[in-house]
């Protein structure tokens, strides 16, 4: 097997697969007021199609796929390409970042096709001001998506909460609070701006001003992460869950991504702050060969710039929302 790279030496063996670009909620930090125009159904990758990718990326050294959107579970029979996945050979990690609206549902089918673990979205404890920053959620409906997921054995659950100035960082000490006495992993996410390049820094409220703030409970003591990712765990003293912390803005941590990005209508993006796309719907449609289809991910691969210049304020011609996260 060639491990996959990039031009600065970083072995990329991570593919986030945004499965569709449709969601149930409106977060504000997310999508605009007015919605997204949505893709053409028929612009949107089939489950065959994202596994001949999948298949073709594992051959080069993916060995970890996070299903996203758009809000995965809204996509019809999610279980299906969760079960296509898991046949893959060289893939041994399966998970979903989810809103969790519709997890009570499937979440035993998706164990069961082989999904190992999940990440939820969870901006506020409370249910008026859930419902403001999604502008259509139902708090309870959440909760019990979560509770479903741990009873269904997905492990572990973690919730990510997007920190915004004024929208919900007075909350960042009950969210601390919930990994106490249970086993809550937590994670706090830096709010990034997106798409319109405006300057949102007053939006911003760094890593460093978070770990203040729940260190007036008690010291963070690390904690081992798990999963690889971006995300720094700590813990409270004898607290049996943890707090992770994502800092793309303060302290963005280019030098290690090790991802690609799938969009739902098959654009392979090195990087989610740049706009270079590599198409790989037409030539899924022409029948590329396997090949021809590694290749295409090694381009992808090789025009990962370094980093991002979030600082500086960026412009993406898509919003969160149609990229995955
Ligand atoms: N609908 C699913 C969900 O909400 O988990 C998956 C898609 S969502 C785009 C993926 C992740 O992106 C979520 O954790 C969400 O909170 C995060 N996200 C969206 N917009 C963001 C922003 N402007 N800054 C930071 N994170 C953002
Ligand atoms: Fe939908 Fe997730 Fe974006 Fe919220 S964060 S609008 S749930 S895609």
């Amino acid at each position: 097997m060639t491990r996959l790279s990039d031009s600065f030496q970083r072995p990329l063996n991570y593919l986030r697969i945004s499965v569709t670009d449709r969601c149930n909620l409106r977060c504000t930090y997310c999508m605009p007021s007015e919605g997204i125009s949505l893709m053409p159904h028929e612009d949107i990758l089939s489950y065959e199609e994202i596994c001949i990718v999948a298949r073709a990326a594992a051959e080069l050294g993916i060995v970890k796929v996070r299903l996203t959107g758009g809000e995965p579970l809204v996509r019809a029979e999610l279980t299906n390409l969760v079960a296509m996945l898991a046949r893959i050979e060289g893939i041994d990690d399966i998970s979903l970042t989810t809103n969790a609206v519709l997890l009570q549902c499937c979440a035993d089918e998706l164990k069961s096709a082989g999904l190992r673990r999940v990440n939820v979205s969870l901006d506020s404890l409370r249910s008026d001001r859930f419902q403001r920053i999604t502008r259509v959620g139902n708090l309870d409906d959440v909760l019990g998506g979560i509770e479903a997921a741990r009873q269904a054995g997905l492990d572990p659950v973690k919730t990510n909460t997007v920190v915004v100035r004024g929208m919900n960082d007075d909350e960042v000490l009950d969210f601390a609070r919930l990994t106490i006495e249970d086993e809550w992993h937590v994670r706090f996410i830096e709010y990034m701006p997106f798409s319109n390049g405006k300057k949102m820094d007053h939006l911003l409220v760094p890593v460093s001003e978070m770990k203040q703030r729940i260190e007036t409970l008690s010291k963070l003591e690390p904690s081992l992460s798990s999963g690889g990712g971006p995300a720094r765990y700590f813990r409270l003293p004898g607290a049996r869950g943890t707090i992770g912390f994502i800092s793309p803005v303060s302290e963005h941590f280019c030098r290690s991504c090790n991802r690609l990005r799938l969009t739902a209508d098959g654009k392979l993006r090195p990087c989610l702050f740049s706009d270079t796309e590599i198409d790989l719907r037409e030539p899924l449609r022409q029948g590329a060969a396997a090949d021809d289809i590694k290749r295409l991910i090694q381009e992808a691969a090789s025009c990962k710039p370094e980093g991002h210049k979030l600082r500086a304020g960026i412009t993406c011609e898509r919003f969160m929302v149609q990229i995955g996260g």
